[in-house]
Order: C-alpha cells, then structure tokens, then sequence
C-alpha cells in the first residue's frame, strides 16, 4: 500500500487555520515512521510504502522540513504555486501570510533530490475555471517550472484538490504523468493516474491520528482518520470560497 501524506507550512508561526504544523511537531512524525520501521515509497511510478508531498512551496520547506526530512533519509515532492515563487502568499486567505521560496532555493532543492511537481499559476479552483484559463494555469505552471529548474516537471496536485473529469484530462493533455487529489480514497494506483489519493495531515492530528493516517492501525482506524480528512476538507472548502462568494 501506498500512502502519500499531504503537508503545508512547517512552522514555528501559528497560524489561522490547520494547515501549519511545527517543526517539532513534524519531527516527531519522522521519528514515529522510523521507530514503526515504515519505508519510503515511490510516488511516480507507485511504489508501496509512505511518501511526502508538500503543497504550495512556502519557504519554510527549506528552512525546517527539508532539513529534518534529510537527516532521517526521506525524500519528498513539492508542489510550488509557479507564480508566486520568491513572493507572498497573496493567493492565499490563510493568515499570516508566508513567503514562497525563491527560484535560487528551488534550483539547490532539485539538486538535492526533491521532486519539483506542478500546482498551478495562481492557486485557482480549477473545476470553476472557463477551460481555456484552467488549461493554461496548468500547461503553464509546467513549463514556468521546467524552464526555472531546468528539471522535468512529471507530477501534478490540484489545487484544493479540486478536480473533475475536465480538469484531469487538461492535466494528462499537459504532458503530466501523474496528479495528485486531496482525497484519500481517490482510486490508487493505474486505476486512473490523474486522480490519486493523498492524506492530509493537519495541525489537529494527535499521535494516534497520525499513525492511522501512516497506516500502522490498520485499515478501519485508516478509513476513519480518512473520513475526518474529507470532512475537514470541506470546511477548509467551504471557508476559502466565502471570501469569493462576498
Ligand atoms: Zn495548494
């Protein structure tokens, strides 16, 4: 089985929301996969075990999750907002607002192993998009990261993981092999590779959430923690839409 947890912001500061998680916090997290003895998958192709995402690309990724990832042997895959690399999180309703990483910090990331994936131009929900702007906001967020990093760019994640049949094929017809939802219980594996599933993991999981997100609980304690991952989901949803709808 493969299980790719989703993360945010790795931070001291807090945040207005769930999707901050200290680095404390977070180290724990990769203390808990090793002393369980879980391995690192393979997100693309699939490979059983536990892979991290990182959406969005602030700069804390390189400041506290990177570091820890590679002192206990992780790799991971980012998924940068193309067009607000080096900058403010403008996109973004969640406060404080966070920088972005530079194109300089992308470029050494890559270097050193960590998969560049696509996650659009501006953030936008992409299922409300005209598909002509949907297109682009993925076509181009592609080659913006492919020309930065001179890497090439295999993977996407939706934004929001806001994605409907459209939307998946505007990705496959992008030239991207694989995308990634925030859905846990998309269909896994050659199923359909631009629908995949992955588990967020908030700044509200205790240890025992955690675990049953990683997948050593076994399943029914998996599916629950999934559950409460689709109900926050459609909070988070529904709360950065009102600001759209006002
Ligand atoms: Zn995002």
């Amino acid at each position: 089985m493969l299980r790719v947890l989703a993360y945010h912001r790795i931070d001291w500061r807090r945040e207005l929301g769930l999707n901050t998680i200290s680095p404390r916090r977070f180290r724990s997290h990769l203390h808990f996969l090793e002393s369980a003895g879980l391995k690192e998958g393979s997100l693309w192709p699939p490979e059983p075990g536990v892979c991290f995402t990182f959406d969005d690309g602030y700069a804390n990724f390189a400041e506290y999750a990177w570091p820890a990832l590679q002192e206990y042997g992780w790799g991971a895959a980012l998924f940068p907002v193309a067009a607000y690399i080096g900058k403010e999180s403008r996109w973004d309703s969640t406060w404080p607002r966070a920088r972005h990483l530079s194109w300089r910090q992308l470029r050494k990331l890559a270097e050193e192993g960590v998969e560049i994936g696509a996650h659009t131009m501006t953030h936008p929900f992409l299922t409300r998009l005209p598909p002509a702007e949907a297109r682009e906001e993925i076509a181009d967020s592609k080659k913006a990261l492919e020309d930065g990093t001179g890497k090439a760019v295999r993977l996407f994640a939706y934004p929001y993981g806001d994605v409907s049949e459209t939307v998946a094929r505007l990705a496959e017809e992008a030239g991207f092999e694989a995308a990634y939802t925030m859905n846990p219980f998309a269909p896994s594996g050659a199923v359909d590779r631009f629908g995949l599933p992955r588990t967020g993991v908030y700044s509200i999981d205790g240890r025992r959430r955690f675990a049953a997100k990683a997948g050593t609980r076994g399943f029914r304690a998996w599916k629950r923690a999934a559950r409460f991952n689709q109900f926050i989901n459609r909070c988070s949803y529904a709360n950065r839409l009102l600001p759209r709808l006002g």
